[in-house]
């Protein structure tokens, strides 16, 4: 079978879990060796069972992206384990609290929601380009959100973060396009996850009303975000840099 990553490798932040964990299953599917990064051991570990059940290679590695130290150490792991850095999807992220208008929000939570999504995106930027740089190729996958396109209300940094996300993805792209490095970012509408979870609860009013903001009825599910993924990992995309892909089901047409 011909399958598209082969020996290649993915780093995965945010791997253990929702969309990540979809992602870092979809690429391990199509051969790729996998690193996934985050917190929670238990979900890590399990995950990286999982791929090794199938056949696959893949090893967690317990990572804070707001730890320039665990980044370092989770990259490094990428080299030790597999010699290589192809594609890094930097996917880990913090909703934060949902419904707290822009004058009411906390100081300590809004520097945690952007130092996670933010400044940590950008921690682990800077450490998987100079191997990318060394290679002379990788493909950056950054996610962002809907709510880096549009304003998503009573949920400012978030949203804040998601829209630096994009700015982040256009600088890398132009800064590196011409050394081999293709960087995009990927903008799903609500995903059903761990994290839609706290805010979209099945059978209640306010889900029945979102969903009508859906021309195709329903919320995404997280493989299909990481069919995006690959794809924007792929040669398919050999064109495709700086851009910001919704993954919506229609949802900004309405
Ligand atoms: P999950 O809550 O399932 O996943 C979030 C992931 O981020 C977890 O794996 C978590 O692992 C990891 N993470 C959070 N903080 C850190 C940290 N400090 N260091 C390392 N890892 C961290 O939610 P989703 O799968 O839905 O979210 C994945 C991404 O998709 C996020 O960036 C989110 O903003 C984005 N997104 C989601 C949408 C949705 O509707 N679900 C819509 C649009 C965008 P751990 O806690 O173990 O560290």
């Amino acid at each position: 079978m011909n399958r598209k990553f082969e020996d290649k490798t993915a780093l995965v932040t945010g791997g253990n879990s929702g969309i990540g964990k979809a992602i870092a299953l979809a690429f391990a599917s199509e051969g790729c060796n996998v690193v996934i990064a985050a917190r929670r051991s238990d979900e890590g570990e399990q995950t990286a069972r999982e791929i090794i059940k199938h056949g696959g290679n893949a090893q967690f590695v317990k990572t804070d992206v707001t730890s320039r130290h665990d980044i370092q150490a989770m990259v490094d792991t990428c080299i030790s384990e597999f010699g290589q850095l192809d594609y890094a999807i930097n996917n880990a992220g913090i909703f934060g609290p949902a419904k707290v208008a822009t004058a009411d929000y906390d100081e300590d939570t809004w520097d945690r929601v952007m130092n996670t999504n933010l400044k940590g995106m950008w921690l682990c930027m800077k450490q998987e380009i100079p191997i990318m740089l060394q290679q002379g190729s990788g493909v950056i996958i950054n996610m962002s959100s809907v709510a880096g396109l549009i304003a998503s209300l009573a949920t400012s940094a978030y949203c804040v973060s998601k829209h630096g996300i994009i700015g982040l993805t256009k600088v890398a792209a132009k800064e590196y396009a011409a050394q081999g490095i293709r960087v995009n970012a990927i903008c799903p509408a609500i995903i059903e996850t761990p994290m839609s979870d706290e805010v979209v609860k099945p059978d209640n009013e306010l889900t029945s009303q979102l969903k009508l903001r859906y021309p195709v009825g329903r919320f995404g599910t997280p493989e299909e975000v990481a069919g995006a993924a690959l794809f924007l990992c792929s040669d398919e995309a050999s064109f495709i840099t700086g851009q910001a892909l919704p993954v919506d089901g229609g949802r900004l047409l309405v």
